[in-house]
């Protein structure tokens, strides 16, 4: 026998008994974005490596050492994408969706990264990723934190709680940039390979550095609300009074720089404490540069990006994920006409009552091992039709959920028989 094949590290599968959280999540942040006048965008999972390095920044941990890059066989670098921003962005321009246009765009899928696998840190993990092109806030920054406190509400999530920051424009963080590059240069011999590359580079990624040796340097170093410009400390504090307004708890942390460089003004993440060391669940933030730095004409946006394993996770701990429903109706036949005419009788019933389960028996099997499986699936009622039966012109219909014996029906009969002992079983598959 050969060696059966694995899935490639980091890469998941997500099997039908985790199906359940996904899709609760999935259905209630569609609904939501949905409701908060937000479009669907799908963006291919590949683009040109071009795009993350100029959109994400080089001296990112993304672009420095997580991608999946490739040559294609007609010599083109491509990349996996391992956010959904860019690609967006891109679209917005490559479409023309912009001229001045305000666009509210959200897009769902899988993200690639080369990190290092662990519970909540994937190679291959998915984002709901949400951006408002056109607005220059920060009533849309507020209403797109409003919008994921109330998903969490609506998820029956609680352990989550909202950190903020301002990075101000690109102009006044070049200031805080040289202040912090001249003090993190007087302390170089203290400074891992990272942030030594990092120094001349990009000196705020050294914020954000997850080594834990460098964080009483990084405790120590200037802070960049010092550095505000005028005009992002007046939306910044807009922010805040909408965001008190709205009742919305937060704190502000003056390191959060976040890993990408297309970052302006605000930054925020919501975080977790109930799942160990990967605490962000969704963070996002303001991005005034990034369309006018892909060659699209200036316009400011802002989004976020919600990580769906992590998500996910919380709502399996809450337990409010609903399982799949079961069928209503189980249908059992038992020899060829019998068998012929059962399926015939589970699509009318499916026509006739759209939204419930109607599971047929496949694969035959005599009456005792098909009522074992009517049994396991949970359904409220059998149909069970024999030849016997089917020459009398009726099948038999029997209640599973509680004891009770089976009564017959007149095929002709059938789907106003079963939606009605379904009512008296007060069954509902919602
Ligand atoms: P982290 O600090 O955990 O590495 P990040 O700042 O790299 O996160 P973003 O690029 O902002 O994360 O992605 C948004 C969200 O996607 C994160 O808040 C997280 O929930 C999720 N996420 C990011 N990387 C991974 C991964 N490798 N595996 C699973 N989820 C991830
Ligand atoms: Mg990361």
């Amino acid at each position: 026998m050969s060696e059966s094949l694995q899935a490639v590290r980091g890469m998941n599968d997500v099997l039908p008994r985790e199906i359940a959280a996904w899709q609760h999540l999935e259905r209630v942040l569609c609904g939501l974005l949905q409701d908060y006048g937000y479009e669907e965008l799908r963006v291919p999972v590949v683009e040109h490596t071009e795009l993350f390095k100029r959109s994400i920044g080089e001296y990112t941990d993304i672009v420095e050492k997580e991608m999946y890059t490739f040559n294609d066989s007609g010599g083109d670098s491509l990349t996996l994408r391992p956010e959904a921003t860019a690609g967006i962005a891109r679209a917005a321009i490559s479409n023309g969706l912009l001229r001045g246009a305000r666009l509210k765009l959200w897009t769902a899928g899988a993200m690639f990264r080369h990190e290092r696998p662990q519970a909540g840190r994937f190679r291959q993990f998915h984002q709901f990723s949400v951006e408002a092109i056109g607005f220059a806030g920060p009533d849309v920054d507020a209403e797109l934190i409003a919008l994921c406190a109330r998903l969490w509400r609506r998820l029956g999530v609680s352990r989550v709680r909202l950190v903020l920051n301002s990075l101000g424009t690109s102009a006044a963080r070049g200031q805080y940039r040289a202040a912090l590059q001249a003090y993190f240069q007087s302390h170089e011999a203290a400074l891992d390979a990272d942030s030594r590359r990092r120094l001349h580079g990009n000196p705020l990624r050294i914020l954000d550095s997850k080594n834990p040796a460098m964080r009483a340097l990084v405790e120590g170093a200037p802070v960049l609300t010092d550095y505000l410009d005028s005009e992002s400390r007046a939306h910044f504090e807009s922010l805040r009074a909408m965001l008190d307004a709205l009742a919305i708890p937060y704190t502000i942390n003056p390191r959060l720089v976040r890993g990408l460089d297309y970052y302006s003004r605000t930054v925020f993440e919501w975080i977790t404490d109930a799942l160990g060391a990967q605490d962000a669940v969704c963070s996002g933030g303001r991005y005034d540069g990034l369309i006018a730095q892909l060659g699209g004409e200036a316009t400011p946006a802002v989004g976020f990006a919600l990580g769906i394993e992590r998500v996910v996770e919380l709502i399996r701990q809450a337990g409010t994920a609903a399982a799949a429903p079961a069928p209503a109706v189980y249908v059992i036949a038992s020899g060829a006409q019998a068998e012929a005419r059962a399926l015939q009788l589970a699509e009318q019933l499916r026509e006739a009552m759209p939204g419930q389960g109607v599971q047929m028996n496949l694969g035959g099997g005599n009456f005792k091992a098909q009522f074992r499986r009517a049994d396991r699936s949970g359904a409220c009622l059998a149909l069970i039709l024999g030849d016997a039966e089917l020459a009398r012109g009726v099948a038999a219909l029997k209640p599973l959920r509680r004891e009770a014996g089976q009564s017959e029906c007149a095929l002709a009969e059938l789907p106003g028989r079963v939606g009605k002992m379904l009512e008296e079983e007060s069954w509902t598959s919602t």
